[in-house]
């Protein structure tokens, strides 16, 4: 072609990056590889696998697969390491993470070739994207490690955390879990996707190169097996895992009971919404980053097209021109759109889900793209005609493929947004702010871009809602994934509840007793489905009073109360809510001497400790309401021209189990926080000494609290914390009882991935505010919101 011919038709030519260099460094370690234990590269072992180039099918080294040995060997050198780690102190631990973000800067192109060789991403991506914002994940958590000691007070370094990353941004993904455990002062254990380890390797050796001393960062290598090895580790004190939604369900069974502090990055269907008013054009770019970056590999790619109808057809026209102008090929040719997906395995994947969703129906278009005679590759695809319930719809593809759909008004567009058991990210394309400001809260999605899409920043929090995980990586939110409380280790025992025994005759049924307090459901009193009572026995025996037992559809009605109650009490300003709960606080103050006499009655409390114990709640409740309007999000400081606002939302409906023991405090310490948030409640209150919660209706009942936002259902703890954790409508469960029980919420939690905070056997002290009131507990009962908004013309 001569270069008028160019000149005419504007076409590019190729422009491809030598991968000699990443060669020659495959050769200088014999294209073998062992594992980074403690300083040192292992001897390449016995059972071995190969990592392959997508682009040829060429082997491009060896690697271990790591034994239990192996595992055990990373972990013990990771936990020596910890406390010399920690105690190096922020400012020395700040210094060594600068060291590695220079040296990621200094190997960028290296770093960027091999992983576009191993993972077939185009060297664009990864020279542009990747890998700069990986050595920006270790600058900026260099910082916070800098300003561990002022910022996060009371807080140290969980221990030893076990890290599991995906294939789709090795690189990106390992930073994302090294820097912010390294800063606050744990060490690591690293297991890299199987397809995908080499720019963990090469990291290793930069960690060698940067001085890090030995043990504080290991990577083993292997299958999904040496993942569950690592998670199952005993010494292990924090799992943090992306990955597909089936795995983050195994781990979270696997790691209940344990103890273990985990955060989930799951799967998403995530949708991209363009209104009529939007900038047709910029959204159609938009598409391109949001389903076409790294071939649609993307957790959190816009996956699902929602165009107004009254654009749609202009819309998909605009997009189809745009399709026929994108290039597939050669990951390291530069002026590629797409490469390669990651293997063949995922290929036919892919393939199998398109195919199956165009014989049930769906329209397919695909531009007249060319693609390379071999090598994994898929063209850019675009599906209409799909139902909102369909697979191609609801299941994540992972592929370059997008799914449209169209709607009419804004609020079917949220609807069908949120009609789907993920909430990673949304992204809202309009020219009107006022309506993409009034959505993004709407939107169940950890993240949402305005006008915008895929953008991500270390100093931004990242992570999902409802089954796309739980747990924030990045942003200051992010930080509190690798830390704990120091009073945590001071905790006791919880002490051992008795349960009662069931009351045959039914509720109301004991002669000489007045007191057969109800449940409280949807603000009105409610009889047990069951017709059977418990009783309520003072700690000498003596018969006091009973409670309904609660079972299986009592939780339900109180979901489904909770739920009704939900978006209103979630929409009340926080000024309303600390109104109310100023009110609550002033009945149950008006009534302290009923409630002194309740709890000596059921505890044995001596009268001091029991007029402590509800002059603590009311100041509880006091507390509580000063934070309804004070607990603020931030605006996050990202390199972009515009503002990220990290906002908190509630959990939504939560379930809260009170420990046996401050059977008003616990209750009140717990509820009053939760709805302070927005959230609503199912509350199971104390088994041995319920009264005292039961009779707290007739307080909410006189100071304005909407029915439904809290809903009290007595009964067997243990019992009713099991169908709490199995219901699909509870997002969150906060429970505190026995450790068995704690291990039954979180294993069971795992069917739709609710967030739990159990107190594994261990007691709060009520008492103490650092424990049971203000930060420790509102953050348990919101979740951050990152919401993206570019500005200027
Ligand atoms: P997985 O979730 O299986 O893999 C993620 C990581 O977990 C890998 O390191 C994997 O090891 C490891 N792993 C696998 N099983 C276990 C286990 N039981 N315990 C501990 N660790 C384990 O994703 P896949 O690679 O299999 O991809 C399958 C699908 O998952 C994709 O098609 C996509 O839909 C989705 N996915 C989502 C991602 C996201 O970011 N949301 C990222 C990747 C995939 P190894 O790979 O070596 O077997």
């Amino acid at each position: 072609m001569t270069i008028a011919e160019i000149f005419e038709t504007m076409d590019y030519g190729t422009a491809p990056e030598s991968p000699s260099m990443a060669l020659a460094w495959l050769d200088r370690h014999d294209r073998a590889f062992g594992h980074f234990i403690d300083g040192a590269f292992t001897k390449p072992g016995k059972a071995r696998f190969d990592s392959l180039s997508p682009a040829t099918g060429a082997q491009l080294a060896s690697l271990t697969e790591a034994t239990q040995k192996d595992v055990n060997a990373a972990v013990a050198a990771a936990a020596r390491a910890q406390k010399g780690w920690a105690d190096l102190g922020g400012p020395g631990r700040a210094r060594h993470l600068y060291a590695l973000a220079r040296l990621i800067q200094k190997h960028a192109r290296l770093f960027a070739v091999l992983e576009s060789l191993d993972n077939g991403k185009p060297i664009r991506e990864t020279r542009d994207a990747d890998v700069p914002t990986a050595a920006r994940h270790f600058y900026h958590h260099a910082g916070w490690a800098q300003l561990m000691e002022t910022e996060l007070p009371g807080y140290e370094a969980v221990g030893v955390a076990g890290q599991i990353i995906p294939w789709n941004f090795p690189f990106l993904m390992l930073a994302w879990k090294i820097a912010p455990a390294l800063a606050m002062g744990n060490t690591v254990v690293l297991k890299p996707a199987e397809y995908t380890s080499l720019t963990a390797l090469l990291f290793a050796e930069i960690c060698l190169e940067a001085g890090l001393p030995a043990g504080v960062v290991n990577i083993v290598t292997g299958h999904g097996a040496v993942g569950s090895m690592i998670a199952g580790h005993k010494d292990v004190d924090k799992v943090a895992f992306t990955g597909s939604t089936g795995v983050g369900r195994v781990l979270r069974e696997q790691t209940a009971g344990s103890g273990k502090k985990l955060t989930l990055e799951l799967g998403g269907k995530s949708p991209f919404i363009v209104f009529d008013d939007a900038d047709l054009d910029s959204a159609v770019e938009g598409v391109v980053d949001a389903i076409w970056f790294n071939q649609g590999q993307v957790c959190c790619a816009g996956s699902r097209l929602l165009v107004h109808e009254a654009v749609a057809a202009r819309f998909l026209d605009k997009l189809m021109l745009r399709m026929a102008r994108l290039r597939v090929g050669d990951p390291l040719d530069k002026s590629v759109d797409l490469g390669c997906i990651v293997d063949p395995v995922q290929l036919a994947r892919i393939t199998r889900m398109v195919d199956r969703g165009v014989a049930d129906g769906a329209v397919l278009y695909r531009a007249d793209t060319p693609l390379p005679d071999s090598g994994c590759y898929y063209p850019p695809t675009l599906l209409t005609g799909v139902e909102a319930g369909s697979t191609l719809a609801q299941e994540e593809i992972f592929g370059p493929v997008l799914v449209a759909m169209s709607f009419r008004t804004p609020e079917e567009a949220v609807q069908l947004a949120n009609n789907s058991r993920y909430g990673l990210a949304a992204s809202l394309w309009s020219e009107n702010i006022n309506l993409a400001l009034g959505l993004a809260p709407q939107i169940k999605a950890g993240v949402v871009w305005i006008n915008c899409t895929n953008q991500f920043d270390a100093a931004a929090g990242f992570g999902g809602y409802r089954e796309s995980g739980f747990g924030r990586e990045g942003g200051r939110e992010g930080l509190y994934e690798y830390v704990k409380p120091v009073w945590q280790k001071t905790l006791k025992d919880a002490p051992e509840a008795k349960p009662a025994k069931l009351v045959e005759t039914g509720l109301g049924g004991l002669s000489g007793i007045d007191r057969t307090a109800k449940m409280y459901i949807g603000g009105k009193q409610a009889r047990p489905d069951s017709g059977y009572a418990m009783p309520v026995v003072s700690p000498k025996g003596r018969l006091i009073g009973q409670v309904g037992h609660g079972n299986r559809k009592d939780i339900r009605n109180a979901v489904e109360a909770a739920t009704g109650a939900l978006a209103g009490w979630q929409k009340a300003s926080g000024h309303l809510r600390a109104q109310i709960l100023y009110y609550i606080a002033e009945n149950l103050s008006a009534r302290s001497a009923e409630f002194e006499g309740r709890l000596r009655e059921m505890t044995g409390a001596s009268a001091k400790a029991a007029a402590t114990e509800v002059q603590t709640s009311i100041d509880r409740l006091f507390t509580a309401a000063a934070w309804a309007d004070k607990y603020d999000g931030q605006v996050h400081s990202v390199p972009l021209r515009g503002a990220v606002l990290a906002m908190k939302e509630p959990v939504g409906v939560l379930g809260i189990v009170c420990p046996a023991e401050a059977p008003l405090l616990a209750f009140v310490s717990l509820v009053a926080p939760a709805i302070a948030m927005g959230n609503t409640v199912v509350v199971v209150p104390s088994d041995i000494a319920p009264l005292a919660a039961t009779d707290l209706y007739q307080v909410f009942d006189t100071s304005d609290l909407p029915g439904g936002v809290v809903n009290i259902v007595t009964g067997h703890r243990d019992e009713l914390s099991g169908t709490l954790a199995d219901h699909y409508g509870v997002d969150g469960l906060w429970y505190h009882g026995s450790r068995d029980g704690s291990a039954r919420v979180e294993k069971a939690s795992a069917a739709n991935l609710k967030r739990t905070w159990v107190n594994n056997g261990k007691a709060l002290d009520w008492t103490n505010p650092t424990q049971a009131a203000g930060e420790a507990l509102l953050r348990h009962a919101t979740e951050v919101k990152n919401v993206w908004i570019p500005y200027g013309e």
